[in-house]
């Protein structure tokens, strides 16, 4: 049976101070994303106990486990290297990312202020995503519930920026909308910028 495994911060837990403080990284990142790793692999150990006939499933409850657990493992991976320490994110993009972001929002701060929106808007727990959608070939904001619902098939995340609470709350209190200001302070553009060059012809 594969498992999954926590990946190590790529920086240190207290590299996104002032923004984002070492409490929240250390809680998040050994906590909450641990709890998801060992949700996908208890879930993923019912199945596989299932397939062999050892232990009766609900087996819609427990692909609802499973779904909810490895997208949450999943997108905090990819969430983790979406930022970079201070000096070395935030301000603007580059390369071929800064282009397309201005041919399909317009601008730049055009796309900051769609964004920043989606961040702010997420119901209850959830992320504000940019993907790139390879049907119409074009960048879109997506705001996903959960970990997992509102995904779009085929899309590839660019951006995924985590709007739980426990991603802010113990710094930022009920002002969603400071942490959403300071967390452009630590995007890493050039992360973003070789995500969309795996996947644009
Ligand atoms: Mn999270």
């Amino acid at each position: 049976m594969k498992t999954y495994t926590l990946p190590p911060l790529p920086y240190a837990y207290d590299a996104l101070e002032p923004h984002i403080s070492k409490q929240i990284m250390t809680l998040h990142h050994d906590k909450h994303h641990q709890g998801y790793v060992n949700g996908a692999n208890a879930a993923m150990e019912k199945l596989d106990k299932a397939r062999k006939g050892e232990l009766q499933v609900d087996i819609k409850a427990i692909l609802r486990d499973y779904g909810f657990n490895a997208d949450g493992h999943i997108l905090h991976s990819l969430f983790w290297p979406n930022m970079a320490p201070a000096g070395k994110g935030g301000g603007n993009p580059g390369g071929r990312l800064a282009d397309q972001i201005n041919s399909d929002f317009g601008s730049f701060d055009k796309f900051k202020a769609q964004f920043s929106d989606a961040s702010k808007t997420v119901e209850g727990s959830g992320w504000a995503m940019l993907v790139y959608e390879p049907v119409s070939e074009q960048l879109i904001i997506s705001q996903i519930e959960k970990h997992n619902l509102n995904h779009i098939a085929q899309s590839a995340v660019i951006i995924a920026s985590d709007q739980w609470e426990h991603s802010w709350y113990l710094q930022y209190l009920n002002d969603r909308a400071k942490y959403v200001e300071a967390w452009w302070n630590v995007v890493n553009w050039s992360e973003a910028d070789a995500r969309l060059g795996k996947v644009v012809k």
